[in-house]
């Protein structure tokens, strides 16, 4: 990916009306047992909140949906590699597995960067499979980003 995430943000500083359309299209989805239990995708500039990612609001949706705050036998499938804050909140939900789509070297935490789940201080990792779909989720991001500088 050529364009990083503060790129992006930094070059779209559109006027509220606009929010929602500008999200970086990162899509979440968590599955139980073949069913679909929650979905989302990031909302930081339509909620203003920057912890608003896909990741989050799926995992919130699904412990809503389910009434409880931890997810074990829950799989999440997510378009890229989570962020620190995801991989964290990933751990704390006791997801059982975890399936990114592309590899994210400059704001990823699992492969990339801090490796949150290799940490001794992390104390659930997921099962973690990498590259899946990576092909087409990789460029739903590049279309994303070309569409910002256009
Ligand atoms: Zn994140």
């Amino acid at each position: 990916m050529a364009s990083s995430f503060s790129d992006a943000s930094s070059r779209s500083s559109s006027p509220p009306a606009s929010a929602g359309r500008d999200e970086t299209p990162v899509g979440a989805v968590i599955v139980f047992e073949d069913r679909i239990v929650a979905r989302a995708g990031n909302e930081t500039r339509a909620r203003r909140d920057p912890t608003a990612h896909a990741e989050m609001l799926a995992i919130r949706r699904a412990c809503e949906a389910v009434g409880e705050e931890r997810l074990p036998g829950f799989d999440l499938y997510v378009t890229l590699e989570p962020c620190a804050m995801c991989a964290a909140a990933i751990s704390f939900a006791r997801i059982r597995r975890l399936y990114f789509g592309a590899y994210d070297p400059k704001g990823g935490a699992v492969t990339s960067g801090p490796r949150f789940y290799a940490q001794p201080t992390c104390h659930h990792q997921p099962e973690v499979y990498s590259g899946i779909g990576e092909q087409a989720s990789a460029e739903l991001l590049r279309a994303f980003f070309r569409s910002k500088r256009a």
